[in-house]
């Protein structure tokens, strides 16, 4: 196998994919697949409860949670945040005391929180834009490679704010903000509801800050196709009778109608769910605080690379707020970064380029990846800056 650095559908636990191997024509004597497997049947109710009950351990997620798991990815969570909170009975008392739409705030840190902010204005919602990337104090240009001082952030007043929403890594521009800033700056009536599809399971977590986390499986978790939400039980109340409360929001989409048919009012992606639960028993053996501190490591070794030799490697996003999951950098020339690219591949190390929209490099460094392949990556910048500096 390579070291695949794929920003996502990205590398698994080795033993998580072996495990799926063995189990893949016959599952635990079931005789047959887990992909073969009715939704409804008494072994697959195991594998789905056993995979959010390892997940509830994992993450610490207090009983007043519910685990979902649905379809639509990230990006249908983007509505459905948005859908569900204004179906959600005490936004809806609210709104009805301030006489007017409440707003949804949206910190915009890069590409996947404006996508989130871009489907809110989509479906018609009242938004306020608390902080769009950092201005460049000679040209003004907007750019997303830091986080502008919580003084400067525009939150609404919390009776006039519906939820705030930010993306905690963003994948494409390489910027992780540290929850602790968003939780501490929000008043505590208003619920958070934060992406974490790219950096979910990499460190402990303080469910009960947050309304609702969602989170796509493609990077940390497991194959594309299944998506996480947790969301805080009274964020499903809805108005009795509840119609009006909840038109508009396509029951595909809708959080409480999952959370009160255990994630399976329809087909679920079973087999996407099953590895998930094998990856969470993974972190669980590998323990989430070892993790974090692998998390340190991986990132650490090649961030201290790029730092011995700046003109090089030329890193784009304020060490303050480096993503310990997706490193972005440029070399000096487009040249130099397709064939540095390419010299990686002969090496084994695939999946190198930054995203379409950005261009440069992007080395993920996700859960499965083992120290060792950040060791061999930063080996190899070592020679290729060598073999390529002036
Ligand atoms: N949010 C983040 C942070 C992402 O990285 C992505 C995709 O990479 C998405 C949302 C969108 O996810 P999806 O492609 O599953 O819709």
């Amino acid at each position: 196998r390579v070291w695949n650095f794929s920003a996502g559908p990205s590398a698994l636990p080795v033993s998580v994919l072996e495990e799926v191997q063995r189990d893949l024509l016959n599952y635990k004597g079931t005789g047959m697949s887990v992909m073969e497997m009715s939704h409804r049947s008494k072994v697959y109710d195991s594998i789905i409860n056993g995979a959010e009950a390892t997940l509830r351990r994992v993450l610490k997620v207090p009983d007043n949670y519910a685990i979902i798991f649905m379809q639509g990815g990230g990006t249908g969570e983007f509505a459905a945040s948005y859908l569900n909170l204004f179906a959600c009975k005490s936004v809806r008392d609210k709104q009805r005391k301030l006489g007017r739409p409440l707003t949804c705030d949206y910190l915009v840190t890069g590409s996947w929180s404006k996508g989130g902010l871009k489907e809110v204005k989509r479906l018609g919602g009242t938004t306020n834009v608390v902080v769009d990337g950092v201005k460049s104090a000679d040209s003004g240009a907007v750019s997303y490679s830091s986080l502008a001082p919580v003084s400067e952030w525009n939150l609404g007043k919390p009776e006039e704010t519906a939820f705030v929403y930010y993306c905690e890594n963003e994948t494409i521009h390489g910027v992780e903000t540290p929850s602790s800033l968003v939780v501490d700056a929000v008043d505590p009536s208003v619920p958070i509801i934060c992406d974490m599809s790219s950096n979910m399971l990499s460190r402990p977590i303080d469910v009960k800050r947050f309304g609702a986390i969602i989170a796509g499986a493609q990077k940390n978790m497991g194959p594309a196709g299944v998506t996480l939400v947790i969301v805080r039980k009274d964020l499903l109340e809805r108005e009795e009778p509840d119609t009006e409360a909840v038109r508009g929001v396509p029951s595909v989409l809708d959080w409480q109608y999952y959370a009160s048919a255990g994630s399976m009012p329809h087909t679920p992606p079973t087999f996407a769910i099953y590895v998930c639960g094998l990856v969470f028993k993974w972190v669980e053996e590998m323990g989430i605080d070892a993790l974090d501190q692998l998390r340190e490591a991986r990132a650490g070794l090649v961030y201290d690379m790029m730092d011995k030799h700046p003109d090089f490697y030329r890193g784009v996003v304020d060490k303050q707020y480096r993503s310990k999951m997706n490193l972005v950098f440029n070399l000096p020339t487009k040249e130099l970064e397709s064939k540095f690219a390419a010299e990686a591949a002969e090496r084994n190390m695939v999946q190198l380029k930054g995203h379409r929209s950005l261009g440069g490099i992007r080395i993920s460094l996700y859960n499965a990846m083992p120290l060792e392949g950040a060791q061999a990556f930063v080996a190899f910048m070592k020679e290729f800056y060598e073999a390529n500096c002036q």
